[in-house]
C-alpha cells in the first residue's frame, strides 16, 4: 500500500511531489512527508494525517530533486515520528518505503550501537545503507537489496550523489516515467502515464538510477538490465466529483454506465466472447474445477461467481480468500480455472495467488479495472471491467463491472463446453445486457428512507441471505462497516439458528434479502425466526413482494447485481448521517500491496 512519488527536474520537486502524493493519497493517508535536495542540502519534512499537511511546512522550500511518501502504517503509529522518509543516523540516506521487511528485527539487531529514531520497520533500510555504504551507490543498494525478506518498493536517496535518484523493489509496484524535460518515480502507474513521455515498470529486484536526464536499470550484483516501455493503451484521469458530494456517491451513481460498457465489450449480437481469453473451445470444455481468488469485496463477487459456476457449468467451484489461499495447500492442475478478481490489479495477497496458481500448472485470467497492472501483467487472459477510475475507497462501481464480467465468464464457459443449451445460454444472455438498465431503475427510485436512522439506533446489524442472496449480504456488510465503523455481520441465513441469533435482542436490525425466487419461502422462515426475538427487520425484495424495499425482476443469479445497489446507499447514507469521512475510511487503502 502507501503512495510514493519522486521527482528530478526544473520544477520545484516540492510543488511536484506534494501535488503527486495528493493524487496517490487512496493508497494510504494516515501521515506523509517528503524528502528533497537543492543539490547541497536534504530537508525532510513529515506531517501526521494528509499529505495536504505538508504545503504549509514546505512553503518556502525550493529544490530539484526529491522523494514523498503517504503511509498506510504496518508498524508503528501513525504519527510524524513514524511518518517516511527515514534519514539514516548521519543524515547521508534518506528513504521511502512501501511494503513490509519482514526481517527488520533481525537486520536492526546487527546494527548495534546505531541510533533509530522510528518505531517502522522501514527505517533499518536507510540505517542498513548508510552502515554498508562503499561509496558505490549501486552497489550498496543492491547488497542492502539482497538482505531484505518481505515486501518492498523503494524511494532512495543519498547526500553523495545529489543529482540521483534509485529505486528498487520487490512484489510491491513501481513505476518510472521519464520526459526530455526530468524524471518520475511513481509507485502507482497513474501518477506517472499523464505526465511523462516513456513509462517502464520495475521488475522484482531491479535497481533503477534515475537522474535528469536518464533512466538505467540494473540487477542486484551491477549488471545493466534493458528495459522497454510499458504501452499505455488508454488512461481514465477522471478524477472531479463531478457535483456530488463524495466520489462514493458519483460512482454509485455511475454504475449503469460502468457495467454498460463492461458488457458492451464482451457481449454482442447475442454472443459472448473475450478478446484477452486464449483457450480453445477444448481446452475450456477441459476445466472441471473453478477458483476464484481475491480480497474484500472482490471476494465477494467471486462468491457471486461460484454460485454461477457450480449451477451453470456444473463443475466444483469455490471462492478464495486470497490471504488464505496459499495455506490451503490447494490442488491445482492444468484442468483448473483459477479467476483472480483485483480492481487495481495490484493487490498484493491477490498477486501472490496468482503466481502460486501458476507455479501448479493451472490456467489463469484475471478479471482488473487497471489495463497495465501487474496482475493484468502476469496472468495468462485478462478480462477488464470498464468501471473507469475509482476514487472512493469502498468500492461500488468497480464491483457491478466485476459481477457483470463473471456472470459473462461462467456463461461463456458453460456454453463453450455445452453445459447449457442454446436457447437457455439467450434467456441468460438477454437478462444481462438488461441489467444496466435495471440499474438505472433502482437508482431512479431508490428511497432508503429512515433505514440509516434504525441503523444508528441499534446496536446490532445483521444481513441475511441464502444463495445469491447471501453473497449479497456479505458484500452489504462490508459496504456498512468499512465506511460507517458499524459493527456488523452477514450471515447465510439458514445459519443465524446455529449460533448468531443469541445475539438477536429488541435492540438489533436485521436486513434480509428475499429476492432469490427458489428460496423466498425459506428466508422468511429465518426472518421470522429473527422477529420473533424482537429484531426490526428491513426486507428486500423483488418487485412483486411486499419487501420494505423492492428491486426490478430478473433471473435468481442476477440478483446481486440489483440488491447491491440500495444497500451501497443505505451505507453511504448512514456513514454520512455519522459524520464519517466517507472516501476515505480510516485505517483503509484503496490499492493493498502489503501482505
Ligand atoms: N511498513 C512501512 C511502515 O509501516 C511502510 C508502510 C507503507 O507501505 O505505507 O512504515
Amino acid at each position: 500500500m502507501c503512495g510514493i512519488m519522486g521527482y528530478i527536474g526544473d520544477e520545484n520537486a516540492v510543488n511536484v511531489i506534494i501535488k503527486g502524493l495528493e493524487d496517490l493519497e487512496y493508497r494510504g493517508y494516515d501521515s506523509a512527508g517528503i524528502a528533497v535536495s537543492n543539490g547541497s542540502e536534504t530537508t525532510v519534512v513529515k506531517t501526521a494525517g494528509s499529505p495536504s499537511g505538508l504545503w504549509d511546512k514546505c512553503k518556502s522550500i525550493k529544490a530539484n530533486i526529491g522523494i514523498g511518501h503517504t503511509r498506510w502504517a504496518t508498524h508503528g503509529a501513525a504519527t510524524e515520528q513514524n511518518a517516511h522518509p527515514h534519514t539514516s543516523e548521519h543524515g547521508m540516506f534518506s528513504i521511502v518505503h512501501n511494503g513490509i521487511i519482514e526481517n527488520y528485527a533481525e537486520l536492526k539487531s546487527g546494527l548495534d550501537g546505531v541510533r533509530f529514531t522510528s518505531e517502522t520497520d522501514s527505517e533499518v533500510i536507510a540505517q542498513l545503507l548508510e552502515k554498508e555504504y562503499t561509496g558505490d551507490l549501486k552497489g550498496t543498494v543492491g547488497g542492502v537489496v539482497k538482505k531484505l525478506k518481505g515486501s518492498f518498493a523503494l524511494g532512495i536517496m543519498c547526500s553523495d550523489y545529489p543529482d540521483v535518484l534509485v529505486c528498487a523493489k520487490k512484489s510491491s509496484p513501481l513505476f518510472v516515467g521519464v520526459s526530455p524535460e526530468c524524471t518520475y518515480l511513481a509507485s502507482d502507474i497513474s501518477a506517472v502515464a499523464d505526465k511523462s513521455m516513456r513509462i517502464f515498470r520495475l521488475n522484482d529486484n531491479e535497481i533503477g538510477m534515475l537522474t535528469k536526464d536518464s533512466f538505467k536499470v540494473y540487477d542486484t550484483d551491477g549488471c545493466r538490465i534493458r528495459k522497454s516501455e510499458v504501452k499505455i493503451k488508454s488512461f481514465d484521469k477522471s478524477a472531479d466529483k463531478g457535483g456530488y458530494e463524495h466520489f462514493m456517491l458519483k460512482e454509485i451513481m455511475e454504475q449503469p454506465t460502468a457495467v454498460r460498457r463492461t458488457l458492451d465489450e464482451i457481449t454482442a449480437d447475442g454472443k459472448i466472447s473475450f478478446k484477452g481469453i486464449k483457450w480453445n473451445r477444448d481446452e475450456i470444455s477441459e476445466i472441471n474445477n473453478i477458483r476464484f481468488i481475491a480480497c474484500g469485496s472482490a471476494y465477494h463477487a467471486g462468491l457471486v461467481g461460484a454460485y454461477a459456476a457450480e449451477r451453470l457449468i456444473g463443475c466444483p467451484a469455490e471462492a478464495c480468500i486470497a490471504s488464505e489461499f496459499r495455506y490451503m495447500y490447494p490442488h491445482l492442475d492444468s484442468n483448473t480455472l483459477v479467476v483472480i478478481i483485483s480492481q487495481s490489479g495490484e493487490t498484493a495477497d491477490t498477486l501472490a495467488a496468482l503466481r502460486l496458481a501458476k507455479k501448479k500448472g493451472a490456467k489463469t485470467v484475471s478479471i482488473v479495472n487497471v489495463e497495465n497492472s501487474t496482475i493484468a501483467a502476469e496472468s495468462d487472459c485478462v478480462i477488464m471491467t470498464r468501471a473507469g477510475k475509482e476514487v472512493a475507497v469502498a468500492t461500488t462501481k468497480a464491483y457491478s463491472a466485476q459481477l457483470a464480467v463473471i456472470y459473462a465468464l461462467v456463461l461463456y464457459i458453460a456454453m463453450a463446453g455445452e453445459k447449457i443449451s442454446k436457447n437457455e445460454f439467450q434467456r441468460y444472455v438477454n437478462e444481462l445486457k438488461k441489467l444496466p438498465d435495471k440499474i438505472e431503475q433502482i437508482l431512479i427510485s431508490a428511497e432508503v428512507g429512515r433505514i440509516p436512522d434504525k441503523i444508528l439506533a441499534g446496536d446490532y446489524v445483521c444481513f441475511i441471505g441464502r444463495g445469491f442472496d447471501y453473497c449479497t449480504a456479505e458484500e452489504a456488510s462490508l459496504k456498512l462497516k468499512e465506511i460507517s465503523y458499524i459493527p456488523c455481520e452477514a450471515y447465510a441465513a439458514g445459519e443465524l439458528k446455529h449460533g448468531t441469533i443469541s445475539l438477536i435482542s429488541d435492540k438489533s436490525l436485521v436486513i434480509a434479502l428475499c429476492c432469490s425466487s427458489e428460496l423466498k419461502d425459506k428466508i422468511m422462515s429465518n426472518v421470522n425466526e429473527a422477529a420473533a426475538r424482537g429484531a426490526k427487520i428491513i426486507t428486500v425484495t423483488d418487485i412483486d413482494g411486499d419487501g420494505d424495499i423492492k428491486i426490478p425482476n430478473t433471473l435468481d443469479m442476477f440478483f446481486p447485481s440489483l440488491e447491491i445497489i440500495p444497500m451501497q446507499l443505505i451505507a453511504y447514507y448512514t456513514a454520512k448521517n455519522k459524520g464519517c469521512a466517507i472516501d476515505k475510511p480510516k485505517n483503509l487503502a484503496k490499492s493493498v500491496t502489503v501482505e
